[in-house]
């Protein structure tokens, strides 16, 4: 049921945004082909991606993946606030007298704040910005993590792309621990930062240079060749075919 929402297990035509079931070879809606041989025929995913500004930042299917992941997130905090306590109370870690009923309580109301809160912030207009990409760099930093009844220390990397927007500010971005989001920006890369709720997401002026793109709701790494992305039907934002 719950795959049903993200269509995780479900296959999209890349081609056309339909959802298909998976292992088909052809797309019934469109005729696409996933055969390695027929997919892309000669074309290279290099240059694929375009250049400009993509016109499908106003397709509702992204409001639509939006309006699901929030329903998928209440339900999935409704599922876990019963889960919890049969866990614990099977576990027999905890009783069901007053005191544990208090306990678990507690538990599930965490849960509910931190789960509220965050879908509270992530459901925010931000404002929209543009900016060119003038430094990049890793910061070696450490955190630490529970190992058994201890705390360890943990060497990462924490990824920040650098920008330098129209008005002249600088603005950080991090990407956590996450190279390859790192790695798809390069120096001078410009930038446009759409803020609306549904969207929160980066888009690259120049697609060209790339084999490959991003999806803005999932993020998986698509094709360049891909018109949809193959994981959640989104539309991929691309720009005009190069050359
Ligand atoms: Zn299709
Ligand atoms: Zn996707």
């Amino acid at each position: 049921m719950a795959k049903k929402f993200f269509g995780y297990g479900d296959f999209f035509c890349s081609n056309c945004g339909e959802r298909i079931e998976k292992g088909k070879m052809k797309c019934p809606a469109c005729g696409a082909w996933y055969s390695e041989k027929k997919r892309y025929g000669n074309s290279s995913a290099l240059g694929a991606g375009g250049i400009g500004w993509s016109d499908k930042i106003k397709d509702p299917r992204f409001v639509k993946y939006d309006r699901y992941y929030r329903k998928y997130s209440h339900i999935l905090m409704c599922g876990l606030s019963i889960l919890i306590p049969a866990i614990i109370l099977a576990t027999g870690d905890i009783r069901p007298d007053e005191e544990g009923i208090t306990v678990i309580s507690f538990i599930i109301g965490v849960l509910w704040l931190f789960g509220l809160v965050s879908l509270f912030f992530s459901g925010r207009n931000k404002p929209d910005w543009e900016g060119q990409v003038v430094e990049k760099r890793i910061e070696h930093k450490t955190r630490k993590v529970k190992s058994g009844d201890d705390y360890i220390k943990e060497n990462y990397d924490e990824y920040i792309v650098v920008f330098r927007l129209t008005d002249g500010s600088i603005k950080e971005v991090s990407f956590k621990d996450s190279r390859t989001m790192f790695d798809y920006y390069r120096i001078d890369d410009y930038v446009h930062f759409h803020g609306k709720r549904y969207l929160s997401a980066f888009e690259k002026y120049d697609k060209s240079r790339d084999e490959i793109l991003f999806c803005i709701k999932c993020h998986q790494m698509n094709d360049a060749r891909n018109n949809f992305c193959s994981r959640c039907g989104c539309p991929l934002l691309k720009g005009q075919p190069s050359k």
